[in-house]
């Protein structure tokens, strides 16, 4: 099934009018705008100059037919399309640099076969998603907060070959999708990755056997929980807290031990520190896990 650019939303909202419909599990390709509505087309294009109710438009709402509440689904990430050019963006107290950006600036980087031109610099290409979410139950969230319903969570790990799991909190779970960029470091310093329009195909599945208060997701190397907060400190304190419990739950280990294993061989990682909730996620190698007998297929 494939959805429009067309039909995007700026919140995650259970009011939302669906744009589709689908039964899981279920093959979508999501056609996505850029996070600034595709408003930036040449240098002269500067984030002053831009309509903010147009930021981080999200492709969707799908209503996923057979999602109740309380399930998780499963997001296998297939393919992510970057269109190009990507844009960049600087300004004046805009993310960790910006006390000393004097003047806003834009970029466009060219995309071409696998890798993106910064300046005279060519470099590959690591295409990610940056907001990825369902429907909170409660009051609607812009789409570029993140929290446990995903949203922005701006990880660069949302990529190609990885499943994102997300606790539905309402029927039919309304799964909206934008932000692509076609380049991400941890951090997102400035507050634009390579920022791109493009394409992300994707299967939808009900998971089974896991349950989750915040996002997690899965690759061929790590388990990683995914937690958004006020401070980064928060968010990594509770991602620890989150993983630690998962493993209590899902090994022999106390919580205790758990947290030590965790302290010899995981890592704490910063997602970004530029959204109005800050992000971070712990990750557990997956060769760690399957040794402790975890079961992975959920
Ligand atoms: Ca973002
Ligand atoms: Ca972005």
């Amino acid at each position: 099934m494939f959805i429009s650019k067309k039909h995007h939303v700026f919140a995650m909202d259970k009011n939302n009018e669906p744009a589709a419909k689908a039964i899981v599990p279920s093959r979508l390709t999501f056609e996505t705008l850029d996070c600034f509505s595709e408003q930036i087309s040449c240098m002269e294009d500067k984030v002053p100059n831009l309509d903010f109710d147009q930021i981080n438009p999200a492709t969707g709402p799908v209503y996923l037919e057979g999602i109740k509440a309380g399930d998780t689904i499963a997001i296998n990430i297939c393919d992510i399309r970057p269109k190009s050019p990507g844009k960049m963006v600087a300004a004046p107290d805009l993310g960790a640099l910006g006390k000393y950006v004097t003047e806003a600036e834009t970029l466009l980087v060219p995309i071409e076969n696998g890798q993106f031109t910064f300046k005279d610099l060519t470099l590959p290409i690591n295409p990610m998603i940056g907001v990825i979410g369902i429907a909170p139950s409660g009051e609607p969230i812009p789409c570029g907060t993140p929290d446990r319903h995903g949203g922005n969570m701006d990880t660069k790990l949302i990529k190609a070959g990885t499943t994102l799991y997300l606790t539905v909190q309402v029927d039919g779970a309304l799964l909206a999708i934008g932000d692509l960029h076609a380049a991400m470091g941890d951090g997102e310093i400035m507050i634009s990755g390579v920022e791109v329009s493009g394409e992300v195909d994707m299967t939808v599945s009900k998971a089974e056997g896991l349950q989750c208060d915040h996002p997690i997701i899965k690759t061929d190397q790590q388990i990683a929980i995914i937690v958004s907060a006020e401070t980064i400190d928060e968010a990594i304190e509770t991602a620890c807290y989150e993983m630690a419990l998962f493993l209590e739950r899902n090994t022999d280990l106390s919580f205790t031990e758990s947290g030590m294993l965790m302290s010899a061989c995981g890592d704490a990682e910063i997602s970004q520190i530029v959204d109005p909730l800050k992000t971070a996620r712990f990750s557990m190698p997956i060769d760690v896990l399957r040794k402790l007998g975890v079961s992975l297929a959920f």
